[in-house]
């Protein structure tokens, strides 16, 4: 296939290599220098997209998908698929969609799970919103840059899904920090705490996969001095976008609500800028009641 690809950075560079050493002619734009091994790079996103049958977006965030989304979707072929990598706000994702299929361009969202390590090995988890027939034709591309493709519903279901994982992800990361610190103050070991809860109904991804705890439970960012991972601030990102999802369809998220103000304060205001979003932990160690 001839694939444009937009957004070549931490995670689209990897990704766009593996379309390339998987046999597909891959053409790439970013606004940065960047090199990618095996991709053509153009001088703008609407080149990348030119006489493609498949353009993959992976940018920063919605405003950036809407300025991009102008400029590629009149040079795409009609009938051609566009796959929406980036994680971004619900409304943004619907409104480009809208804008494709005035245009006859198929339309996906399609953001991922499963960081850089995902990316560069090729087993991302793909959650997609769009129609039936587009999924489909995206589907070949999915299976090499991912190991699990699933189809959510129409627009804007994907990024629905992601925003509705990460506020889970975040809220669970801060519950179990948060015990782990109140453990500590009532004396307990912190390997009996993880023997017993990773077992027990407190189980958790955070807790039995990625232990925010040094020296507890699976090599986890803990062990490497809370270098992310998944950094503080893409947590914080992710919550934002929850609470303005749930903002614009009227939905009670009280927990997401809290745990977006932690993680704002622990990136804004404390030393989260930069560490892995489990670094939760020391915080919640160094503090008291108030
Ligand atoms: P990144 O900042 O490394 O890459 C984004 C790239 O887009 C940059 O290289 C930037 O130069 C480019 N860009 C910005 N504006 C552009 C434009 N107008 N035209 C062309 N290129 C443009 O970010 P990343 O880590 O690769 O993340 C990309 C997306 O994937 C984000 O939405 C992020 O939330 C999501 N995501 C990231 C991770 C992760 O672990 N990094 C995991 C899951 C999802």
């Amino acid at each position: 296939m001839k694939i444009g690809f937009i957004g070549l950075g931490n995670m689209g560079n990897p990704m766009a290599v593996n379309l390339a050493n998987a046999g597909h002619e891959v053409a790439g734009f970013d606004m940065a220098e960047v090199s990618v091994s095996g991709v053509t790079l153009t001088g703008s996103g609407a080149d990348a997209a030119k006489d493609t049958d498949i353009v993959i977006t992976m940018l920063p965030n919605g405003q950036i998908l809407r300025s991009v989304a102008n400029e590629i979707i009149p040079a795409m072929n009609e009938g051609a698929v566009w796959v929406d990598c980036s994680t971004v706000d619900v409304d943004s994702a619907r409104a480009v969609a809208d804008m494709a299929l005035a245009a006859g361009v198929l339309a996906v969202d399609a953001p991922v799970s499963g960081g850089i390590g995902g990316a560069s090995a090729g087993t991302l988890t793909f959650m997609a919103g769009g129609s039936a027939e587009a999924f489909e034709k995206a589907r070949p591309l999915f299976d090499i840059m991912g190991q699990k493709a699933v189809h959510c519903g129409d627009a804007g279901a994907g990024q629905a899904a992601k925003i509705c994982n990460n506020m889970i992800l975040g809220v669970t990361m801060i519950a179990t920090c948060e015990a782990f610190a109140l453990a500590d103050k009532l004396g307990l070991d912190r390997q009996k705490m993880f023997d017993v809860v990773s077992t027990s109904s407190g189980y958790s991804w955070t807790m039995n996969a990625y232990c925010p705890a040094p020296g507890i439970g699976p090599q986890s960012p803990a062990d490497n001095g809370y270098q992310p991972g998944f950094a503080a601030e893409l947590m914080l990102k992710d919550l934002r976008l929850s609470q303005q999802a749930a903002e614009s369809s009227d939905a009670d998220t009280p927990m997401g609500m809290m745990a977006t103000e932690l993680y704002q304060q622990f990136v804004e205001s404390e030393d989260g800028l930069g560490l892995d979003f489990s670094a939760m932990l020391p915080r919640f160690e160094k503090r008291g009641r108030n």
